[in-house]
């Protein structure tokens, strides 16, 4: 097995790396954070000093970072993986981004011949240190076959979805069907308290019909129970629909719901909740109906 390069530890690219470690590959690693290089370090992955650094050192150089202008700085900036990557060698980037932005990237790497996958994942951090990740991947059937012994150690699926970029396609189709699907069990079970019915038993009633669904049962009783801690936050769900909307705008289709969820979360993170779960969405709807969902 060829020597890896990991960028950005956060707390996504943390537990991948140590995974990696753990399924024996040879790991160097980078990231302006010292505390994350020092805490791989003692985990046994080598430390490199710049992205360049550790791309001249590995043939496949998996990226986690936080958004588009991140992976575009790493990947194709000053001291860049672009200048260190040797030809032949392979970029995975596995963060949440643009689509249009993975494909650009993609495209300037090409230039120098070097490959590209795009990878993002769902599954949280829960998953991450699991090795449960579900990733969606764009680019070539080979290039995935050659990575796949890589999602293993980090993911219990991993699926081609398409051509580069289809990766994150897919990611901000989840992305979609996760908020509108938040908002809409907001909006039902705040209905359902407002009109003096109990909402878990109103859970208890339609959770097997047609209006059940993984976000259902997996956000429901948090909201019951009042817990909002993440989870995933509505900061990063917010970042995530500015790219569906700003990818929606720029191939040209509408996405009402969208739309109108992206508005429900920047309300609550002006009001101060940014950092707690998606599922305090629910507060949004309790406030305008001065009720509170709770068993
Ligand atoms: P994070 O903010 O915890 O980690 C990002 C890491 O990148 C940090 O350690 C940061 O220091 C590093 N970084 C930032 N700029 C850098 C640079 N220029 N050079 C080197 N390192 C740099 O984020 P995270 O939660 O680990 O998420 C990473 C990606 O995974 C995001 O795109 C996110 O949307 C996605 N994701 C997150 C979750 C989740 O639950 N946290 C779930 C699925 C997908």
């Amino acid at each position: 097995m060829g020597k890896v390069a990991f960028i950005g530890l956060g707390i996504m690219g943390k537990p991948m790396s140590k995974n990696l470690i753990k399924a024996g590959h040879e790991l160097v690693v980078f990231d302006i954070d010292k505390a994350a290089l020092e805490e791989l370090k003692q985990a046994g992955a080598e430390i490199a000093v710049s992205p360049r650094d550790a791309a001249s050192k590995a043939n496949t150089i998996i990226t986690m970072l936080p958004n588009s202008p991140q992976v575009k700085a790493v990947v194709l900036g000053k001291d860049g993986v672009i200048e260190g990557a040797q030809k032949g060698s392979i970029v995975v980037d596995m963060s949440s981004i643009a689509p249009l932005v993975a494909r650009e990237v993609s495209a300037a790497l090409s230039q120098k011949g070097i490959r590209m996958l795009d990878a993002p994942v769902s599954g949280g951090q829960p998953k991450a240190i699991d090795g449960t990740l579900s990733i969606m991947v764009g680019g070539a059937q080979a290039d995935f076959d050659e990575i796949l012994p890589i999602f293993k150690a980090m993911g219990s699926s991993a699926v081609l979805t398409g051509t580069v970029g289809a990766g994150n396609v897919t990611k901000l189709a989840n992305q979609i069907i996760v908020a509108i699907n938040i908002a809409a069990v907001s909006e039902a079970l705040v209905m359902a308290t407002k009109a003096g019915v109990d909402p878990d038993l109103v859970y208890k009633a339609i959770r097997g019909g047609l209006a059940g669904s993984t976000v259902l049962d997996a956000k429901a009783p948090l909201m019951m129970d009042r817990k909002f801690n993440p989870g995933f936050r509505i900061n990063l769900h917010i970042k995530d629909l500015g790219n569906v909307l700003e990818t929606s705008h720029e191939i040209g289709v509408s996405l009402p719901l969208s739309a109108v969820v992206m508005e429900i979360m920047q309300a609550l993170k002006a009001d101060g909740m940014g950092d707690l779960d998606h599922g305090a969405m629910v507060q949004f709807y309790e406030k305008l109906a001065h009720v509170e969902v709770k068993r």
